[in-house]
């Protein structure tokens, strides 16, 4: 199975197969484990197996299937999966510190995650840095004796500015942390995240991984000694685990993971080329597209610059809002990586909690929009585009 190619493992990597012979992965929708004598429950008690359960807070077969699927794409050792994307981080986070440890992240952060390390991590005394991700020296000069964690998300919403990881992680090692990297933009179908350096990679199962709007989830990825000894330790008491039909519908997403997400890179591609210089957008920002100012490392560390696109448009937020108001296909909402093209106006919507001036530094201006783009056909996304683009 190593040396299946990611298309072949996300079929068939973690199946497992009941007495019936299914031929589809089967949802074993139970909380717990029977055994056929007192004897049989004491020795799983002491030791269980891979395939021993004990209780679905722990662990569940189809729930381990999802695990196991997505481990054997992202070349990690071990996984745990996770009712969300944010149980998934903060359920890392919570079980890798304690007070009087110190966090380095990377300031250009999904809301809820930049919550939880300046908010909630500061509350319980850990000591947080956020530094400007892009900035190497910034990253170097923020460790200190007790630096235990730097985190990042791959590529930042929804300016898509890159982080080089190898880079951080080189800096995370010297100082004795370990990196953890959020990669939902930059999908485990495009980035390598593991072998750039990072330790941990963590997921929103609720985008690209369903893929098709259904369920919330998350998971968690790293060597079997992390996963084994500091996050299940933590989480098996604290409870965020992952439902067993939800794994089954993200097992099913992980079927299609790598059709869906070329097939939207390469529509995101195509429409860049079809907005870039449009008279009324001042920019157009795609990690991989030659404009970008961090092509370089985009194309060195991702195969593909994803699924999302970032623009301007001249005239502030009643332009932006005129252009949502005039797309026909893409859809208003806040979610992406699904299998629907989508648009946001970050401003008022996601990042509507930000401050003037954050939002300011971060470069999310008023008539920023943010296309989340789908399976749909390519030329009918552009030629969307460029009708309520007429409008405007
Ligand atoms: C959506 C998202 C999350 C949170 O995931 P949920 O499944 O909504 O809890 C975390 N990080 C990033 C980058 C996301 O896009």
């Amino acid at each position: 199975m190593e040396n299946w190619k990611a298309k072949t493992k996300l079929v068939h990597a973690g199946a497992k197969r009941s007495q019936f012979g299914e031929l589809s992965e089967a949802i074993f929708l139970t909380q717990g484990f029977v055994y056929d004598t007192a004897e049989d429950a004491e020795a799983r008690f002491i030791e269980s197996g891979p395939d021993d359960y004990i209780y679905a807070r722990y662990a569940n077969p189809t729930v381990r299937m999802f695990e196991e699927r997505l481990a054997a794409l992202e070349g990690a050792e071990d996984a745990f999966a996770t009712a969300s994307g944010m149980a998934a981080v903060s359920g890392t986070l919570f079980s890798m510190l304690r007070a009087g440890d110190h966090v380095v992240s990377s300031k250009a952060l999904f809301g809820s995650c930049l919550f939880v390390i300046d908010d909630i991590l500061r509350r319980w005394g850990i000591e947080v840095t956020l530094v400007d991700g892009t900035d190497l020296d910034a990253w170097a000069a923020a460790m200190q004796p007790n630096t235990k964690v730097c985190f990042c998300e791959a590529i930042s919403n929804p300016t898509l500015q890159v982080i080089d990881i190898a880079g951080v992680a080189k800096i995370a090692h010297a100082g004795g942390a370990q990196l953890v990297v959020d990669n939902v933009f930059a999908t485990p179908v495009f980035q390598r995240t593991l072998e750039l350096g990072a330790d941990v990679v963590v997921y929103s199962a609720t985008k690209h991984i369903d893929g098709q709007g259904r369920c919330l989830g998350g998971i968690v990825l790293g060597t079997k000694e992390f996963i084994q000894d500091t996050f299940i330790p933590f989480n098996k008491h604290t409870g965020p685990a992952m439902s067993p039909f939800t794994a089954w519908v993200m097992l099913k997403g992980l079927e299609t993971l790598v059709l869906r997400c070329e097939a939207q890179a390469k529509s995101a591609a195509a429409i860049v080329d079809a907005l870039k210089g449009h008279a009324k957008l001042t920019t157009v920002i795609y990690p991989t597209d030659e404009t970008h100012p961090q092509h370089e490392l985009a194309n060195r560390q991702m195969s593909a610059g994803g699924t999302v696109v970032a623009f301007e448009v001249k005239g502030g937020k009643a332009a932006a809002f005129k252009l949502l108001n005039n797309l026909e296909i893409f859809t208003i909402s806040n979610n992406l990586g699904d299998a629907k093209s989508l648009v946001t106006h970050p401003v008022t919507t996601t990042h509507k909690n930000l401050t003037d001036e954050a939002r300011a530094e971060a470069g999310i201006t008023d008539g920023m929009i943010r296309l989340s783009v789908g399976i749909e056909d390519t030329d009918d996304l552009i030629a969307d585009l460029l009708n309520a683009l007429k409008q405007v």
